[in-house]
Parts: structure tokens; sequence; C-alpha cells
């Protein structure tokens, strides 16, 4: 029933009767007390005894344990259901009355007396319970509200979340914790002071509650203060994780409104972290900890919707600063090395190598960029990787070219993070000056993401490396949104096909085509096409066929030390 309801004050209330007794025992009372009172009845009335331990006792003697058996159940009643109890019990006891006063005063059966008594005296003692205990009830009450309200809004607080999720687990029922973080609101504390900041709080929560209990959102919403500038929201009886995104949509436009106090305007936004119990995770004590990953993700990421679902990927936060730790050992021990991976043409002659960035364990076993480099990009240290693989590349071309006369490529890795930086093409203009290397033999790989960043800065970046001699490759091509018009503007010279379009060529022949089409389609841009993670022979027959121009992968070589990759050119001169 509370569950069910819009009401965020209802549901709390319900919330608190869950603690009482339940309706069962109030039941089992009654039934005791008429039982009871039955007994009375029979046994003043019956004539005769029972035996005990052979001695005769009359079964009038019960009546008194059956009269105090019923007293108790009347002082359980008033003690365990309050006003309830109070009433069913003043009404049991009063009926008994009529019934009393012609037995003594009219038919003048005196042994009714004592039951006369008695009864006025514990109809005196549950009063007196009654009323003191009602004192300390609502004394208790207030103290109970104030456990489970926030002070500054009123709204209730993050205990009063933790009870309604245990009840809604406790009942089997989904719902969905969402948490709320408050952009820039540090700067409303700081420039207008704490006072404006609780009433700008203040109106955050009151508009989310009237949206709460409006019911308008189409799904059962439990609004929250956590601390701070971060709210909650328990969303239940909805039909779809769409509706949950709806309803999140719903409190987010509703903040996003203006808010005026003492005639400032202010226009707040947020973030939304969420989690759906049981569909994101069944670990049902964890699930703040889950939701305040999400929330922590989309606020680090700080664009797009600032709406985001959790997953488990987000929990990686151990095994992220252990990489991290180990990562800075290495750079700080010159430990990052390369590998270098051969490319070809379709006739397997030897066109260059790809560098790739390698870093051991402790133990010495190898730890993979695709983990080690994602940690690099968001703690800012793959800058340091990347100019460190660029020199060791450098050299290695620097002194093959000089041993071999050979005339192969060096294809580079650069984190779009590093390219954008102001230091990005001083750092590299170092490098090349102090090798003797001609530069239209190094090739920058830039990832296709690039283009949907930030296009324009990075234009201009690829217009400078460009001055400077060097080529420049779209990786991973495909796997983002890929835009003829940017392609058209990008002045690159290889497109490297993503090794998932590779491997899908095998399963249709329309796969087959697409990837025939991006070939033509960078013939026509006049781009060279590089096919990456080739692994069988099968494969590079189709590729010949359909017109690309370089493979580069397992099925002609793997990534290998450098001292390998120098044998190789020289077999290959
Ligand atoms: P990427 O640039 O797409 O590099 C190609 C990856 O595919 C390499 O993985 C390579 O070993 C792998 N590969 C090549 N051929 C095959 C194949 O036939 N089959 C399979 N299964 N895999 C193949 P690796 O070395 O693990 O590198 C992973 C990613 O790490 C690279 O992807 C690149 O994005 C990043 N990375 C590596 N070195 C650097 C670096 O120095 N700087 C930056 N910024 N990123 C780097
Ligand atoms: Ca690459
Ligand atoms: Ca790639």
């Amino acid at each position: 029933m509370g569950r069910k309801s819009n009401n965020i004050d209802k549901t709390l209330k319900n919330l608190s009767l869950n603690k009482e007794a339940p309706k069962s025992a109030f039941i089992l009372l009654l039934l005791l007390f008429g039982i009871a009172h039955f007994l009375v009845l029979k046994s003043s009335t019956t004539p005769g005894a029972i035996f005990i331990f052979g001695m005769p006792v009359a079964y009038s003697a019960f009546a008194g344990v059956f009269s105090t058996l019923s007293n108790v159940c009347i002082l359980c009643l008033v003690m365990l259901f309050r006003k309830p109890g109070y009433i069913i019990s003043l009404f049991l006891l009063l009926v008994q009355f009529p019934m009393m006063i012609v037995n003594v005063f009219v038919r003048g059966n005196m042994a009714s007396l004592p039951g006369f008594f008695s009864t006025i005296m514990i109809i005196g003692v549950i009063s007196i319970i009654y009323f003191s205990n009602r004192k300390i009830l609502n004394y208790q009450q207030r103290i109970r509200e104030q456990a489970v309200t926030d002070r500054i809004t009123g709204l209730p607080n993050r205990f009063a979340c933790g009870e309604l999720v245990s009840d809604l687990h406790r009942h089997n029922e989904d719902f969905a914790i969402v948490s709320i973080d408050l952009n820039n609101f540090k700067s409303i504390n700081d420039t207008m002071g704490h006072d404006t900041g609780d009433l700008v709080l203040t109106e955050v929560a009151k508009r989310w509650r009237n949206l709460a209990d409006s019911g308008n959102t189409g799904t059962t919403d439990f609004v929250a203060r956590n601390s701070g500038d971060e709210f909650m929201i328990v969303i239940s009886n909805y039909g779809s994780a769409s509706d949950i995104e709806k309803t999140i949509n719903a409190y987010k436009t509703e903040l996003e409104k203006k808010i005026t106090i003492d005639d400032c305007d202010y226009y707040l936004t947020a973030c939304f972290g969420y989690i759906i119990y049981p569909d994101d995770t069944d670990n049902v004590d964890n699930l703040y900890i889950y939701a305040d990953a999400a929330l922590h993700e989309v606020k680090e990421t700080g664009s797009g919707s600032r709406i985001l679902r959790f997953t488990p990927g987000l929990l990686n936060n151990e095994k992220f600063l252990d990489i991290e730790r180990k990562l800075r050992s290495a750079i700080s021990g010159n430990k990052i090395f390369f590998h270098l991976q051969p490319q070809f043409d379709m006739d397997h002659n030897l066109r260059g190598f790809e560098a790739l960035a390698r870093m051991t364990d402790d133990d010495g076993a190898f730890i993979s960029p695709a983990d080690f480099i994602p940690v690099a990009e968001k703690t800012g240290l793959v800058d340091r990787i990347d100019l460190r693989i660029f020199e060791l590349a450098v050299d290695f071309i620097e002194k093959v070219t000089k041993e071999t006369g050979s005339d192969i490529t060096m294809s580079i890795n650069i984190s779009v993070r590093h390219l954008m930086k102001n230091t990005f093409m001083e750092d590299i203009r170092k490098i090349l000056e102090t090798h003797d290397v001609s530069p239209e033999r190094i090739e920058i790989e830039i990832t296709e993401s690039i283009m949907i960043d930030s296009a324009e800065k990075a234009l201009q970046r690829i217009d400078e490396i460009k001055a400077l001699g060097l080529r420049v490759a779209i990786d991973d091509f495909g796997t983002g949104y890929s835009s003829l018009s940017y392609l058209n503007s990008f002045p690159s010279d290889i497109l490297k096909i993503d090794k998932s379009f590779i491997d899908r060529m095998s399963l249709s022949s329309s796969s087959r085509q697409y990837v025939a089409m991006i070939i033509s389609l960078g013939h026509i841009l006049d781009l060279k096409v590089i096919s990456e993670g080739v692994e069988s022979t099968e494969q590079v027959e189709v590729l010949k066929k359909i017109g690309c121009d370089f493979v580069q992968g397992y099925v002609w070589g793997r990534p290998m030390p450098p001292e390998e990759a120098g044998k190789l050119v020289s077999s290959d001169n």
C-alpha cells in the first residue's frame, strides 16, 4: 500500500508502521480475550468441581484465573496497538457494564460485584497507560521523524532511503536508485553565502517533492537528500528501464528551470548516476556504491546527457589504481619499451612497422596496452608513453636505415589527449631534430574518434604535423562515427581498417562488400588503405581482390622485439 503511494510523507509513515506489531497479533489478542471472557462466564456459572491431586476444586474458582488472562489481553492490546488497542479495549470493557449493572442492582447477584469493580479498575489502568504513553509516543514520533528527515530541506534523508530500499527488497520489488550531484553548487555557497545556498537547496527539494507527489512521472518516486548538494531518488513501479530514464529526465528538467531567490536568478544542472535492482546487480548491499560509481563517471567525463546507468566496468577502480601505480613506476624507471609489428604490401614485401608500447608486471608478465593505455590517458601519463615510444621508434628507424639502406616506414600511435596539448608539436620536433630520419618515413596514427571530439583543433594540429613532413594515418577506421565530409577535409595519407571489419568478412558477402567500399572510398580520396588484424591467408586473398594496399596482422607477423624486427628488415633487403 504505502509502497505504491506517490506521496513521500505517506511512504515514510507506512515505513514506520512496518515496525509496529503485526495485525495478526491484534486479532490473536482479541480472540484470546474472547475465549478468556467466555471461560470466566462459563466457570462462574457451572456448578460442581474437578479433582486436582485428589482435592476437589470448584469450577467457579477458575473464574479469577480467566479474568486475569482477559485483563492481560486488554493490557497487551493497549500497549502494543496504542490508539486502536485502547479504543477496542475500552469498547470491550464498557459493553460488559449493562450486564453487570442488571446482575448486581436488578437481580441482586452480588457475585458480579467484584467483576464490576475490577472492570472499572482496569478501565482506569488502561486509560492511565494510554494517556501517559501518548506523551512519550508523540515525543518518540518526533524523534523518529527527525531521524528520517533532512533538517534543511525537510526531505527524507539517506537513512529513510535505506529503510525504503530494505522494504522494497523484502517485498521482492524491482526498483532503481538514482544518485544525484548538483553541478557547481559550491560556487553559489562561496559567492552568495551558505544561507542562500540552503534556500536554493530547499527550492530544489520543494520542486522535486512536488514532482514526486504529483505522480506525473508515471513511476513511484521517493526523493531524499543525501548530504550537501547530493540527492537520491528511489524509483519503483515502472514498466521498463526506459521509464526510469524518462523519470530521471523529468527531475532533470524540473531542476533546470530558473530558480529566483532574493531577485537573483540561478540556473542549476546536475549529474545523475543510477542502478536498477536486480537487473544491474543482485548485490543489494552495494547499490549506493554502484549508483555513485555511475555518478562519478558521468561527472568526470563531464559531457553528454549527464545521466548514466551503472555498468560493472565502472568498478574497476582497484585494478585501475594498481595499473596506475605500475605505470608510474615503469615510466620513472624508464621501463616502458616497444615492440614492432610488421606491415606488408599485398605481395608480402615489408612496408614498415607499427610501434606498440609494452610494459611488464613486477614478475615480468606483460600488461596489455589495451589495459594500461586507457589508464595512462585518464591520468595524463599517456604523453610520456607516446613520447618515449616515439623516441625509441625514431631511434630504431634511424639505425636500420643507416645499416641497411631500407626505406621502411614507422607508424607511431599518438593519443588524442596528447595531440591536443600545446606542447605536442614542440615535443616531437625536438626528437626529430636530434635524429637523422626523413620525416615522410614516419606516420602518426590518430584514432578516428578525434574527428568528432574537437575537429577544428584536430585539423589544425594535423596540418602542423603535415607541415613537418610527417604522414598521418587514421587508425581504427570504421569504429567511430566516420563522416564522409570529415574524411574529405582530413589531410591524412592512409586509412587503417579496424580488425572488427576484417573479422566479419568471412561471415557474409555484405561484410566483404563493406570493406571493399571503405577501400574504394579511401582510393577516391587519394588515400592508401591498410587492413589491421589480418589473421588468415583467406583474408589476405579477399583483400587482394578488393584492392587493399597493405596488411598488418598475425598472418604475416606478430609484434616483435626491435632486434627481431631489425633482422626482418635485413632479410627483406
Ligand atoms: P592499435 O593501434 O589498433 O594496435 C593494433 C593492435 O592490434 C595491437 O595490439 C596489435 O598487437 C593487435 N593486432 C595486430 N594484428 C593482430 C591480429 O592479427 N590479431 C589480433 N588478435 N590482434 C592483432 P596491442 O599491441 O595490444 O595494442 C593495443 C592498443 O593499444 C593499440 O591498438 C593502440 O590503440 C594502443 N597503443 C599501443 N601502443 C601505444 C602507444 O605507444 N601510444 C598510444 N597512445 N597508444 C598505444
Ligand atoms: Ca595503431
Ligand atoms: Ca588500430
